[in-house]
């Protein structure tokens, strides 16, 4: 397990786009967090790490962006709304996991029975007592090792 502080927007979106720059394909994040807290700006930092350049917005309406401009396609998930797997088996997230591509999904803890053992945990907590621009984001592999959430 990784953890990260950042003191800005700016941090969480470098971090992001050192991640994207990295990215090999078939790799998922899982990003969770509470409203606000940074998961579009982290996944705007990693689309232009894989070198897109159109806007990246949370596809909130549409559950699913991709973006194919970049060195591998993106795949941006936002599963806020999603009530049931079927939901998801329609939109065709299985090409998208298991493809070529990166996927990220936002509030991912709302599929988590879909996501592959190997995903990627971003989580990304405030701290209203470190101030308002805080977060504390960490980085880890399956389950096992995921922070206390208590
Ligand atoms: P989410 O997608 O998790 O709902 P957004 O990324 O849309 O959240 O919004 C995060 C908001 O928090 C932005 O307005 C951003 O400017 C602000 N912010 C302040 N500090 C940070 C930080 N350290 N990292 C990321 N975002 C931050
Ligand atoms: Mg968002």
């Amino acid at each position: 397990m990784k953890i990260i502080e950042t003191h800005s927007p700016e941090e969480t979106y470098r971090l992001g786009r050192t991640l994207g720059q990295e990215a090999r394909p078939g790799q998922i994040f899982a990003l969770d967090g509470d409203l606000g807290c940074g998961k579009t700006v982290f996944t705007q930092g990693f689309a232009a790490g894989l070198g897109i350049t159109e806007p990246v917005t949370s596809p909130t309406f549409t559950i699913l962006q991709s973006y194919h401009e970049g060195r591998l396609p993106l795949h941006h998930f936002d599963v806020y709304r999603i009530v049931d797997e079927d939901e998801m088996d329609e939109i065709g997230y299985e090409d998208c996991f298991y493809g070529d591509g990166v996927s990220l999904v936002e509030w991912a803890v709302q599929i988590e029975d879909l996501l592959p053992p190997e995903t990627l945990h971003i989580r990304i907590q405030k701290d209203t007592e470190k101030g308002f621009d805080y977060r504390l984001i960490t980085i880890s592999k399956g389950e096992e090792d995921e922070p206390d959430r208590t």
